[in-house]
């Protein structure tokens, strides 16, 4: 078996050899191009360099005919792709020409390509090639690089295409480039023929190899690669030899391993680096974009802002202003940048400016202060609020400063307005009540030190509501201005007008004597003026109105008193002149105080009492003129701690001034109607009514209806016992409406009585417009109803109006007999007075009727 098998391989070898000793020489047609030492054609036409003797080499052991076809580079790949020629030498393989050519595993040479330019250093980075010309050879792998990756390094350069290398070497001797893009292994040949020297940009480590077409030749590739993967095992082989001989500098393939790696590293390295920087670059060139913009940005709103700003340093010096500070200044930002304010303003206004810097640079304030300034020629900044604020580094240390100033003149404006509300009349724009307390209360404080007395004159116009109310309230406003007017010109200048109230005006008069006597003289003078001036009638649309005051003096000589207190006096005064008949002057005296404080002691008193309960209700018999009781009047008395009983004279008054009498009238009220409610389980006193006296003040209580009406539901009083009296006076005010509330309790079947009647205007047809029950003659009628005829008449008058207009007439103060007798002759059915019985508890009364069938008891009635 073995020697079957020794055959068969003897034969296959012999049939082999024999095969290729006859085969014809292959011709093999190798595109050429001038790039020696690596591949060139010498000058017989034949294949010289590196690759064309290594390539002869093989030929010739191959038995190829080698047929030269010299070409441009683009032209021996474009020749190489349209398959007319086998092989080309020479071709760094790139992605591309791996699509449209074959190439052999091992390659030929390893080189890398570098940059060349002249001798003067300046060409050390990437970096400087930008804005240079670099030359390049048309299709080779330095143009595409270049043209692929110049852009990231973020160079802009313009690549100059040439036809061959040298031609790019040639460029830049000539000065139509700056530097060249080459091979190294060609480069540094024309390096020496140009003088150029080899720049440290290096780039793109590449390997060269025989290039065919695409499927076509691929047995000469792989005999190629036999002989290259031998002769490159082999030192001493013919690769070595000829690689040595065309290029003993470069030899790499001679090169010691440990120095590729080495070379290898720093190829690694190189990319590596670029790549970095190239990062870094563009970090920075985007750090410095974004700076740009938000620089930008923060000019845009900067100078839009309605404010003017500023920045100095630590030395004062002007380093940013906005566009709105810089057209105060009238200058351009560069203008103003490294100047002080000495450059723009006066000594006196930059030294000021500077006393203020110094205390933000130096101190660390912020300050806040107003204009005006004096900025001489520099356009006018008034009405100005600046804010001078310290810039701190990361340390706290002080830089420099920012001020920004904001135009606050509407602000102020609007202060101005507020203020003219909150301090004048609106009306007339005199001092109001508040400017009027702030500049009496100075006053007064003052006078001590000025040893001046002073005075406050209280001017009321008289029935000034009347005029307001009957004609226009314009008209009123106008009679207002006017009076305003006439008392300004009556007045000293120095002394102040004011107008505190609608028809009220004051003036204070703070010169005065300190002496009481002299003060009170002055005063009266100046009142007399207002007076005097007021006194001529007022024309208002062509009318004339006459228009007096009533003026009330409060004097003050020391600072003992509050501005309220003499504002006080001075009303009371006035009070007192309205009440003494009006268009009159009063001090505000002694006896006026002393009034007034009796009064308030009163006041205090009667508030006192309400809470103690120390009212009582006395009750007078109203009889018949069958001497039988038929009801009672239900009279106050104020029984005092002390044991003394006041009647109402003493008291009612202030009891309605103070309002007092509203919770008072309720308890009077609501204890009538317990008591009616009470005499209802006795035959005897179910008979009875009680008149109760009513206030006009009481009568006005909105609520008064409901709280009556309520207090006879919850008590059960019936209702018809129940009899108000009124006074004629209590109906001057508000008829209609006293009218509507009295029919509303009409309805409930309460009876009304006109009290006091005969002292008042009423006429007949005011009286028809209200439901009343009775009318009770007043008691001044009856007093002399002997003597005074007119008196009897009145009274003899009344009886015959009642009995005309169905209304029942009772005569109170009836003391005497003689009385009665004459009241009965003209007619009078009842009778109330001390004749028939005094103001008493009802208790006596009570006992009274039990032991004399509600007849009154007291003797004088027995009498009658
Ligand atoms: P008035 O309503 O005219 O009451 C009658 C006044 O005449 C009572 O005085 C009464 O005591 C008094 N009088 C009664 N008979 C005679 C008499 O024969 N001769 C004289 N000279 N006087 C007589 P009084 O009690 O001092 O009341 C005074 C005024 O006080 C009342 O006048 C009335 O207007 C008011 N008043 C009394 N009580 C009340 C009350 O409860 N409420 C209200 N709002 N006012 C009351
Ligand atoms: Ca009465
Ligand atoms: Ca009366």
């Amino acid at each position: 078996m073995k020697k079957l098998l020794a055959i068969a391989t003897f034969i296959g070898l012999t049939l082999s050899l024999s095969s290729q000793a006859i085969t014809a020489p292959k011709e093999v047609i190798v595109g050429v191009y001038n790039n020696a030492p690596k591949i060139f054609l010498d000058k017989n036409g034949g294949l010289s360099g590196i690759e064309g003797e290594l390539l002869n080499e093989i030929a010739t052991r191959e038995h190829w005919q080698l047929k030269s076809y010299p070409c441009e580079w683009q032209n021996c790949l474009a020749a190489l792709k349209d398959k007319k020629i086998d092989l080309l030498p020479d071709v760094a393989i790139t992605p591309e020409r791996q699509k449209e050519f074959d190439f052999h595993r091992f390659p030929v040479l390893t080189s890398w390509s570098r940059i060349y330019a002249k001798n003067n250093g300046a060409t050390k980075s990437w970096l400087d090639l930008g804005g240079q010309r670099i030359a390049a050879m048309t299709g080779s792998i330095q143009e595409g690089y270049l043209e692929e990756h110049l852009g990231d390094f973020g160079v802009r350069a313009v690549t100059v295409p040439t036809h061959s290398i040298e031609e790019g070497f040639a460029k830049v001797a000539n000065g139509d480039a700056d530097t060249v893009a080459s091979n190294q292994l060609v480069g540094d040949t024309y390096a020496k023929v140009y003088g150029l020297q080899s720049t440290p940009i290096v780039f793109l480590p590449s390997k060269l190899f025989y290039a065919t077409a695409r499927g076509k030749n691929a047995e000469l590739l792989r005999v190629i690669d036999r002989y290259l993967s031998d002769w490159q095992q082999n030192p001493q082989s013919v690769y070595f030899q000829t690689v040595q001989r065309w290029h003993p500098i470069t030899n790499l393939s001679t090169v010691p391993k440990a120095l590729w790696t080495f070379i290898g590293i720093v190829l690694a390295i190189i990319p590596i680096m670029i790549g970095w920087s190239l990062i870094l670059k563009r970090k920075v060139t985007r750090k410095t974009r974004e700076l740009q913009q938000s620089e930008a940005q923060l000019h845009t709103i900067l100078d839009n802002v309605d404010a003017y700003i500023f920045i100095k340093d630590a030395n004062y010096r002007y380093r940013y202003a906005n566009q709105k500070m810089l057209s105060v200044f009238g200058c351009k930002l560069e203008d103003i940048l490294g100047r002080e304010d000495c450059d723009f303003f006066d000594i006196a206004t930059a030294a000021h400016l500077r006393k203020e810097d110094i205390r933000v640079i130096e101190f660390g304030e912020r300050i806040e202060v107003e204009s005006p300034r004096n900025t001489t020629g520099r356009g006018l900044m008034q009405g100005m609020l600046f804010i001078k604020q310290p810039l701190k580094n990361a340390q706290g240390g002080t830089y420099g400063l920012c001020g920004i100033a904001t135009n606050i003149s509407r602000i102020k404006e609007a202060e101005q307005v507020a203020s003219t509300l909150a301090y004048f009349h609106p009306l007339t724009q005199l001092p109001n009540r508040r400017k009027l307390l702030a500049e009496l209360t100075q006053a007064i404080d003052s006078s001590p030190q000025r040893f001046k007395g002073g005075a406050v004159l209280l001017i009321d116009l008289d029935h000034f509501k009347k005029i307001n109310d009957s004609k226009s309230h314009s008209a009123g406003d106008r009679l207002l201005m006017l009076v305003a007017e006439r008392i300004r010109y009556s007045l000293p200048d120095e002394d102040q007008l004011f107008h505190p109230n609608s028809d009220e005006f004051v003036v204070v008069l703070n010169h005065l004597s300190q002496i009481e006597e002299l003060a009170r003289e002055h005063a009266s003078l100046i009142a007399e003026k207002i007076q005097s001036a007021m006194r001529k009638p007022y024309e208002i649309d062509g009318k004339q109105y006459p228009c007096t005051a009533s003026i009330g003096i409060a004097l003050f000589c020391n600072a003992t008193v509050s501005a309220e207190e003499i504002l006080r006096r001075a009303d009371i005064a006035m009070y007192r002149a309205k009440k003494s008949g009006r268009n009159r002057i009063r001090f505000f005296d002694k006896p006026l105080q002393q009034e007034v404080e009796n009064r308030q002691a009163l006041e205090q008193s009667l508030r006192a009492a309400v809470t103690h309960a120390q009212f009582v209700l006395h009750y007078q018999p109203q009889v018949n003129a069958n001497r039988k009781i038929t009801g009672f009047e239900v009279l106050l008395r104020w029984q005092r701690e002390d044991g003394l009983l006041h009647t109402p004279s003493d008291f009612i008054r202030v009891a309605e001034e103070t309002g007092i009498i509203i919770p008072l009238g309720h308890w009077i009220i609501r204890a009538a109607c317990q008591t009616l409610a009470s005499w209802q389980e006795d035959q005897a006193t179910s008979q009875w009514h009680l008149a109760v006296n009513l206030s006009a003040h009481e009568l006005r209580e909105p609520s008064f209806v409901n709280y009556v009406s309520s207090i006879i539901e919850e008590t059960g009083a019936p209702a018809h016992k129940l009899l108000l009296e009124i006074t004629e006076s209590q109906l001057i005010d508000n008829v209609d409406q006293i009218a509507l509330k009295m029919a509303q309790l009409h309805q409930l079947g309460i009876r009304f009585s006109l009290d006091d009647f005969g002292t008042g205007y009423s006429s007949l047809s005011f009286l028809k417009r209200l439901p009343l029950d009775q009318l009770k003659i007043d008691k001044s009628f009856i007093r002399d109803i002997h003597a005074r005829h007119d008196d009897l008449q009145i009274v003899s008058a009344i009886l015959n109006m009642g009995h005309l207009m169905k209304l029942e007439v009772i005569a109170e103060g009836v003391e005497t007999q003689a009385q009665w007798q004459l009241l009965i002759s003209k007619g009078c059915q009842h009778f109330q007075g001390y004749l028939c019985g005094r103001p008493a508890p009802i208790e006596d009364y009570l006992e009274a009727s039990c032991n004399n069938n509600s007849h009154v008891a007291t003797a004088a009635l027995k009498a009658i």
